[in-house]
């Protein structure tokens, strides 16, 4: 079984991109389990076509025992949707929150004869409950979503970080930096040359496009949508990338100053 986890600053594009990628994979004839890691509960939205409301915290928080079933939902094609949940707005530590939900999805064994499972995890590392993913071996690659922007690229030097004090003891390693493009000037080649630089590669650029909005709007993946457009294609090669990656690595992180001297060298309109 493949153990991926996305990561990367919140509203980058991680779950868009995770239910497209989880669409196409399932469309190809996998099975596969997405993990939404984040209090917002949106991850598995597009795949669902709804927010999910039962989710493994709100479970725990009012029953006793837990079934498979009161935490795992089926969304498109069959996949296996689960939501972490978390506190309410302002109240608990959600990170608190991630640990809880995914020892109880360990327990129950919620993905045991899955080919993939996909965990969609909120920000950067930060905090150590969103660290669990990579921490626990839960995950193995690990993939970073990112823009050229320099708060996207911030987190994502985080991350690899995170990853990076992680990957000496287990498993877990960096598979790879995923462009979401922002129409940011020379994006794909600053993002390029990011991912060489912390020593990984880019696995695929997407491009912005409103398609992606008009699916979202529809509670839909673009795969859903329109599986003949080109975005879905991008997310359709993505999939299959992911499954066949087997270039992982240590990352390098750079220091803050290294990143701003490479925005400012790309970052120009030219
Ligand atoms: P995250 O999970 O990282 O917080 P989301 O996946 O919720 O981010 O995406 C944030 C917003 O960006 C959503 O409204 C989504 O439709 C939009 N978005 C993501 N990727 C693209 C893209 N390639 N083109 C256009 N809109 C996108
Ligand atoms: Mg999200």
């Amino acid at each position: 079984m493949k153990k991926i986890a996305f990561y990367g600053k919140g509203g980058i594009g991680k779950s868009t991109t995770a239910a497209n990628v989880s669409a196409a994979l399932s469309t190809a004839g996998h099975k596969v389990c997405q993990i939404g890691c984040d209090p917002k509960n949106d991850s598995t939205r597009l795949l669902l076509g709804h927010i999910c409301k039962n989710t493994v915290l709100d479970m725990v928080r009012i029953k006793d025992e837990i079934n498979l079933e009161d935490i795992v939902h089926y969304g498109f094609n069959g996949i296996k949707c689960v939501e972490a949940g978390g506190p309410e707005p302002g109240v608990g530590c959600a990170g608190r929150g991630i640990i809880v939900a995914l020892e109880k999805l360990q327990e129950l064994d919620a993905a045991a004869d899955e080919d993939i499972i996909l965990y969609d995890v909120l920000g950067d590392v930060v905090c150590g409950g969103f660290a669990v993913p990579i921490r626990e071996g839960y995950a193995t690659d690990i993939y970073i979503v990112s823009s050229g922007e320099l708060m996207s690229l911030y987190a994502a030097n985080n991350i690899a970080k995170g990853i990076r004090r992680f990957a000496g003891r287990g498993e877990v390693k960096l598979a790879g930096i995923i462009g979401n493009g922002r129409n940011v000037p020379n994006e794909e080649n600053l993002l390029r040359t990011f991912a060489e630089k912390i020593n990984t590669r880019i696995v695929a650029f997407i491009p912005r496009d409103k398609i992606v909005n008009l699916a979202e709007i529809n509670r839909k993946t673009v795969i859903e949508w329109d599986p003949t457009s080109k975005q879905a294609q991008v997310y359709a090669a993505l999939a299959t990338e992911i499954f066949q990656n087997t270039q992982l690595s240590i990352p390098k992180p750079l220091s803050f100053e290294e990143l701003e001297d490479l925005i400012a060298f790309f970052g120009i309109d030219n």
